[in-house]
């Protein structure tokens, strides 16, 4: 299968139900990108600053890009102009760069707050109490540059369905539980990014509107540093 029929396939299989396709490129050229490109996609998401910004500026521009790996708050300026949306704040400290960094640009920058589902403690993000922490705070009411879309998580690396299943179900029910509590006026409050290659149709059945597919689009990712083209 090529990348483009991929691509299709994917947009037939999601479009109907409302679930949008992220396609992740990470490690991936920019000639398979405009392969993908071409097919109708435009939503684009890297795991690294560098290569994002990279990419950015080679690309065409109408592509919407979003950042999922972990953003370093001495990042934020990099990508602050032109970022559509960011799947991996896991802290107010990194909110308020964003903020910082979205009021020099001034634009407002939607986010989705990474919650730790897996259970593995590799994987970045912040637990229940930290969430519930942080939208209380007095120091998020007053950012006014960034928006909260939502929530995104990874589940553990598992074969395991049955865990794999709960974890997401637990995003679920975190997803919905904050929606009700705190942005109950808010309809833009409507992002549940959850699901990868290996586990989006689970994600999917457990409430996901948002999945991040590499490897099912693009093949597998042989090398693990991106050069500059
Ligand atoms: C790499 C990556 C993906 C895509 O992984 P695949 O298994 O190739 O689909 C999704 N989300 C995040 C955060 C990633 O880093």
């Amino acid at each position: 299968m090529s990348i483009a029929s991929n691509i299709s396939a994917l947009q037939q299989e999601l479009q109907p139900i409302g679930v949008e396709l992220v396609a992740i490129s990470k490690t991936k050229p920019n000639t398979d990108i405009l392969e993908a490109y071409s097919a109708g996609q435009r939503v684009f998401g890297e795991n690294q600053v560098q290569e994002l910004v990279a990419k950015y500026e080679e690309l065409p521009k109408d592509i919407q890009w979003h950042l999922v790996g972990h953003l370093q708050t001495n990042k934020v300026k990099y990508i602050a102009s032109f970022i559509t949306l960011i799947h991996s704040v896991d802290s107010l400290k990194v909110l308020q760069e964003i903020n910082k960094q979205a009021l020099k640009h001034d634009r407002t920058i939607d986010c989705l707050l990474q919650i730790f589902i897996a259970d593995e403690d590799t994987k970045f993000g912040l637990d229940h109490a930290e969430v519930i922490e942080l939208l209380r705070s007095e120091e998020f009411a007053a950012l006014k540059n960034i928006r909260i879309r939502g929530l995104m998580g990874i589940a553990s690396n598992t074969e395991n369905q049955k865990i794999v299943k709960e974890e997401f179900y637990e995003l679920k029910m975190l997803f919905d539980g904050i929606k009700t509590t705190y942005f109950r006026k808010e309809d833009s409050f409507n992002i549940l990014s959850m699901g990868m290659s290996s586990d989006y149709q689970l994600a999917i059945e457990q409430g996901s509107n948002m999945v991040r597919l590499g490897s099912t689009i693009f093949g597998k990712r042989v090398i693990k540093h991106y050069k500059a083209q």
